[in-house]
């Protein structure tokens, strides 16, 4: 269910999201792993980074249920990830929650966002900022978790 004032547009890209998973097999051997959980509307999201020899994503898995925007943003962020350090996807991550959280964004910062500015409606609608940034959130205490094993090698 889509708030019905949403753009047309990024309604369709979302809904497209939704129905079409992108990166949705599991990647076994990951370095980085996350869940997270919105007990609000139930929504659900595991991600798994695998990274390269220098550090940056090579490959993303995500599996999710809940609603529409919960997992269309998962989508679309495993589509942004790929090629980033950890420390670019950190940047990322900082950005969109920006955005979310209505500041005002340059137009670089709009465009390093990629596929995930069209999320930008959602912040008319409160109660959904959580599911559009469950999987950033996500993503972060992955990110942390990876980075606490590595200083404990
Ligand atoms: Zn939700």
């Amino acid at each position: 269910m889509l708030p019905n004032d949403l753009d047309e547009l990024y309604k369709e890209v979302i809904l497209d999201h939704y129905r079409h998973p992108r990166n949705s097999q599991r990647l076994e051997d990951a370095q980085v792993t996350a869940h997270g959980f919105n007990p609000f509307c139930g929504d659900e999201v595991d991600l798994q980074l695998r990274l390269n020899g220098d550090g940056a994503v090579r490959e993303v898995g995500f599996q999710g249920r809940g609603c529409s925007i919960s997992q269309a943003s998962a989508s679309l962020l495993t589509e942004e990830l790929k090629g980033k350090t950890l420390a670019e996807a950190e940047a990322l991550r900082g950005t969109f929650r920006r955005m979310m959280q209505g500041e005002k964004l340059t137009d670089a910062e709009t465009e390093s966002l990629g596929g995930l500015a069209v999320l930008a409606g959602v912040r008319q609608f409160p109660v959904r900022i959580k599911c559009a940034l469950l999987s950033f959130a996500a993503l972060e205490d992955g990110i942390k978790e990876h980075a606490r094993r590595q200083r404990r090698k």
